[in-house]
């Protein structure tokens, strides 16, 4: 394997950054992680632009143009030859002797590229079975609509689910309200069809998955209210799922110790999950 640091491409074994990054001192950098589907980068424009708005939201300089970041991208993706899988970028504020401060105009931000294949049989398989989340109170900054890579608090939530044998954590606000899971936007099912997912304010990741269903939803005349839920009414739902770029539309069949409708997957979200691509932005390697 390959990864693309500041500017190299070194073997994944020995691509390392300096210990005193940013990222590694204060998590002051932010991050991105893409689908790469047949060999096509998913929803690129999307994750490209959030990036932007990311290093904006912290005044990290851009490192590159969108069209180096692109060529970037592509040869990542290419030189590992993945077909299927996951593509992760990282832009820290760069290396610099210890100080919480900003530093000068001349530290770069550094910027890492590495791309792994992800078995798409095995996501099915995952797929159709659904998975379990639990929930655990938010505990978060107010700003994690900021993709940044400061997330112990997502770490420990899920490792928490995973110790309950459950695959995901839904972070619930002190109201009640479920916010979004430690990696994945959070959506349930009315028993009128309609979906319901939260309104992207600076209380979630405005995920791009989230908003391509959203379109497709659109597409498929399934109407979508974007407004809190509440555990409780989650629990009572016909169908809940989750959405991110590695598990594109996964369902939920199990909230803590509630079963969800039967316990299998929901028709809607099976629907969501084939058709999603349907909806999104393929981008060719060449
Ligand atoms: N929320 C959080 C906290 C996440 O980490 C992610 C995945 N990066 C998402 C939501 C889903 O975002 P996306 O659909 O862009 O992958």
């Amino acid at each position: 394997r390959v990864a693309y640091v500041n500017g190299r491409y070194v073997p994944h074994s020995q691509a390392a950054v300096h210990i005193e990054d940013r990222g590694y001192q204060f998590a002051d950098g932010v991050y991105e992680v893409c689908e790469i589907l047949k060999g096509q980068i998913v929803d690129l424009t999307a994750h490209l632009d959030r990036l932007d708005r990311s290093l904006d939201e912290l005044s990290i300089r851009h490192p590159m143009t969108r069209v180096a970041f692109v060529t970037v991208m592509k040869e990542v993706v290419a030189r590992n030859r993945v077909r299927d899988g996951l593509l992760y970028i990282q832009v820290t504020r760069g290396v610099a002797r210890r100080d919480h401060v900003f530093p000068g105009p001349e530290v770069a931000p550094s910027v890492i590229m590495s791309a792994k294949s992800v078995s798409i049989e095995k996501g099915l398989k995952a797929a159709e079975k659904g998975m379990s989340v639990i929930t655990t109170p938010e505990n978060r900054w107010d700003r994690v609509d900021i993709k940044t890579v400061g997330l112990l608090p997502n770490v420990l939530a899920k490792q928490k689910a995973k110790e309950a044998g459950a695959k995901e954590a839904w972070f619930v606000d002190k109201d009640g309200y479920v916010t979004e899971g430690g990696s994945t936007n959070a959506w349930i099912v009315l028993n009128d069809g309609k979906l319901v997912t939260r309104p992207a304010d600076h209380g979630i990741l405005r995920g791009i998955t989230r908003s391509v269903v959203m379109k497709l939803a659109e597409k498929h005349g399934i109407s979508v209210e974007e407004r809190a839920f509440t555990v409780e009414e989650s629990k009572s739902a016909r169908e809940a799922f989750v959405t991110s770029a590695s598990l594109v539309v996964m369902p939920v069949v199990k909230i803590d110790d509630q079963v969800i409708g039967d316990g299998t997957p929901g028709p809607v979200a099976i629907e969501l999950r084939k058709t999603f691509h349907e909806a999104a932005e393929l981008i060719k390697l060449t």
